[in-house]
């Protein structure tokens, strides 16, 4: 059997990356033995509280390659190759040493919040344990009863990072991508990261695949992270093989080393079909616009679903504009992560389903037996003819219909402001993502 190996909270917000340590691992583990398919990326539950910033958690497998290998990678001048199969390794004990040197080499244990944790399995474990570790909350016990024996565990500290090793183990992708990942030299880390706008932009309008690469509303690269970590950028997109070319189009700092990962980014593997109950979810629920929108102070704007509370927030930016588009009686279709503090729901997409007719009043109604019109009896209470005495309702008041700003469709915040595991629009429109069908015909 292959040996899968998962490794999880080795950083903090000051430094490092658990995917910086997925090219130690591959870059000493391949002195030995193969690297079977992609190294993979898996993003868990965003709404967890003690995640220190994406969620992310790694797994590497490695074994005897068999089949045509192929370039995954580049470190210390040399390409990196992954076989498409592979037998087992028998001593799973050497390897498991050889990945906690490295582990302990690279982790921030000094931090509180960092705990490390890496397992080296023999077999995937049960499926569920990813469904829930992106979905949900898992607990240690839990993933330590998923998985069989001969497994090896090694928890740091209070261990929790074995959760989400053992969760990015279970991952058998449904719905994919890739990010290839590239890495400053050491001396870099925590300096101004040097690239070129122009050419993120040139790249992005050259390779459609790939996404989340500009915000276009806000003038910002995304592609490279703001933190003072090992990371130079990261280009996303659906077809592994146009991620190099992508990447050398990109000018300014020469990465020391890249690789490319397989990962559930962009996939919304984290949404759940459920009204908001529980916290620490990310639901899609269809409902009723009950309120005009309003912004409180930060610029935060909310509105009604139903008996929800949705909120798109200020760093959303535009993507507000939309919302403050919407209008009592609307009909949407919400995707967010329930709030743990009042059950907001925090907008991650956005469908407007149907528009309610909106009308301005332009007059008074004109009595059909007199010709003259009616005057108002005061706010709700209608409208009476002077001369005849008879009643009119509120509703027919002379009114023209007022043209909507919005119009139905999907929409969502820019590419600066959106979650990694978030399915972005593009992959929609591109039909890349094979969930396209369901998502599209369910409204
Ligand atoms: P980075 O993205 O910078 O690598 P991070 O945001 O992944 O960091 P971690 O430092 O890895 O954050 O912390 C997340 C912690 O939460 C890990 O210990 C992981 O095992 C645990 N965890 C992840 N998902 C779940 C879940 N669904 N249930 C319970 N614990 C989880």
């Amino acid at each position: 059997m292959v040996l899968r190996i998962g490794v999880d909270d080795t950083d903090s917000l000051r430094g490092m990356c658990t995917t910086f340590l997925a090219t130690e691992l591959v870059r000493d583990l391949t002195k030995t033995w193969d690297l079977i398919g992609f190294p993979r990326l898996v993003r868990l539950n965003p709404n967890i509280p003690w995640k220190t910033r994406g969620n992310g958690a790694i797994c590497v497998r490695i074994g005897h390659g068999r089949g045509r290998p192929h370039v995954v990678g580049w470190i210390d001048g040399s390409e990196v190759r992954a076989f498409p199969h592979g037998e087992g390794i028998e001593d799973s004990h050497t390897v498991a040493d050889r990945v906690a040197a490295l582990v302990e080499r690279w982790s921030r244990f000094e931090d509180p919040g960092t705990n490390p944790g890496f397992v080296v399995l023999r077999a995937a474990p049960p499926e569920h344990l990813y469904w829930t570790g992106v979905r949900s909350v898992l607990t240690m016990d839990e993933v330590l009863r998923g998985i069989g024996p001969g497994a090896l565990v090694r928890p740091y500290k209070n261990g929790r990072g074995v959760i989400g090793a053992v969760a990015a183990t279970a991952w058998r992708p449904h719905d994919r991508t890739y990010e290839i990942l590239t890495y400053r030299r050491e001396g870099a880390w925590g300096t101004h990261r040097l690239l070129s706008r122009e050419s993120v932009i040139q790249m992005d309008r050259k390779f459609p695949s790939t996404f989340n690469n500009y915000d276009y509303e806000a003038g910002r690269i995304v592609l490279a992270p703001r933190t003072p970590c090992p990371v130079l950028f990261g280009i996303r997109g659906d077809d592994s093989k146009l991620l190099r070319p992508a990447m050398e189009m990109i000018r300014g700092e020469v990465p020391d080393r890249w690789l490319i990962l397989e990962t559930n980014q962009g996939t919304d593997d984290h949404v759940v079909r459920e009204r908001p109950s529980a916290p620490h979810r990310t639901v899609r629920f269809r409902g009723q616009v009950r309120s005009l929108p309003w912004t409180i102070r930060g610029g935060h704007v909310l509105f009604s679903v139903d008996s929800h509370t949705v909120a798109a927030y200020e760093p959303s930016k535009g993507f507000r504009g939309i919302v403050r588009g919407l209008v009592p009686g609307d009909t949407v279709e919400i995707v967010g992560a329930v709030r743990p503090d009042w059950g907001t729901v925090n907008l991650e997409k956005l469908r407007v389903d149907s528009l309610a007719p909106v009308t301005r009043k332009v007059g008074n109604p004109v009595c059909p037996q007199c010709m003259r019109r009616a005057k108002s009896r005061g706010r709700g209470a209608g409208f009476r003819c002077e001369i005849c005495r008879r009643h009119f309702l509120n509703s027919s008041a002379e009114a023209i219909p007022v043209p909507r700003t919005l119009a139905p469709g999907w929409y969502e915040p820019p590419a600066g402001s959106r979650r990694h595991l978030s399915l972005p629009l593009k992959r929609w429109e591109n039909g890349s993502s094979p969930i396209r069908r369901r998502s599209q015909s369910s409204g």
